[in-house]
């Protein structure tokens, strides 16, 4: 019998009851905002304020009460997250470049500001904080550069608590935007190709992964890929789990596919190097024992719940 597969590190089971049904409602929204234990995260230039342990290890948010967000810039455009477990209001906010320099030192108070993917890969903050701050930053990304109208170009108002823009002009509607990609793990009994992009890291190896483009499905875009990538053609592909990546806001669609051919010739402009790797090989690699010194990506990524089901035979022929 088939292993099970170890979950994603980031999913959204553990994320915020979110009320979507309640965005558009503002008596609802006010009244989240009236309740006393409301707090806010606030980004800034889509960085995330947090307080490191004494020994860096670890780290947790650093929240703000509604007043001391307000107390920075105001208006303020609050988007509402949801309710924790608690059911307490979870709101936050983004303050632009421009803003930033408005607040003066109430922004270096915030200080260090962080970079969310090199705080997701460190693998510092708690899974539960890690996706609130996941959400907060996909949607900001994504309504930071949507302040116009795609259709007409009139400035768009903000709507349903930061999950819409609307265009008053036009009547054109935006909603938040997500970029399905496919990320696979490609195997041939007892091998799995891994590949090395030019943006890695020396002796860094992963899955291969590509965008999902309009008239793919996903087994279509997981054959395509490959065949672009590596020039293998694939048979079968099963879907095998999914998480969000919000850099800037990407869902990663996780899947096995089986090689039918073992050839490779890849594009040196697309990708470094790609190989087969046998299995005992890509365990040393994920126990970071490898001879040669290859490692794979980290624990938070879709690419290391792959390679490790290939590992433990949760995935594969
Ligand atoms: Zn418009």
């Amino acid at each position: 019998m088939r292993a099970p597969i170890s979950p994603p590190v980031l999913t959204a089971q553990m994320s915020l009851n979110r009320r979507g049904e309640s965005r558009g409602d503002e008596g609802f929204i006010a009244a989240k905002l009236a309740d006393g234990r409301a707090r806010v995260l606030a980004l800034f230039d889509l960085k995330v304020p947090i307080l490191p342990s004494d020994d860096g290890a670890s780290a947790c948010l650093r929240w703000l009460s509604l007043d001391e967000a307000r107390f920075m810039a105001e208006p303020l455009e609050l988007a509402f997250l949801g309710e924790d477990i608690s059911g307490s209001p979870v709101f936050a906010c983004n303050f632009a470049p421009d803003q930033i320099a408005s607040t003066g030192t109430a922004a270096d108070a915030m200080k260090p500001l962080v970079d969310l993917r090199s705080l997701a890969i460190q693998g510092v903050l708690a899974e539960a904080e890690l996706l609130a701050a996941a959400q907060a930053r996909a949607l900001f990304a994504w309504s930071s550069v949507n302040r116009f109208c795609a259709r007409c170009g009139a400035a768009v108002q903000a709507a349903d608590a930061g999950w819409r823009r609307h265009c008053t002009a036009c009547g054109l509607d935006a909603h938040p935007r997500m970029d399905p990609a496919v990320i696979m793990l490609i195997s041939r009994e007892d091998r799995c190709l891994l590949g090395h992009e030019h943006r890695f890291p020396d002796k860094f190896y992963s899955t291969l992964a590509g965008f999902v483009e309009p008239g793919d499905d996903i087994e279509h875009a997981v054959r395509r890929e490959v065949k672009e990538e590596a020039g293998i053609e694939i048979g079968e592909v099963r879907y095998v789990a999914s998480q969000p990546w919000p850099f800037p806001h990407s869902l990663m669609i996780g899947c096995w596919g089986q090689a039918l051919s073992e050839a490779i010739s890849f594009d040196a402009r697309e990708i470094a190097d790609a190989r087969w790797f046998r299995r005992e090989e890509v365990r040393a690699m994920l126990e970071n024992r490898h001879a040669g010194g290859i490692t794979v990506p980290p624990p938070i990524s879709m690419a290391h719940t792959l390679i490790r089901g290939f590992v433990e035979r949760a995935i594969g022929d």
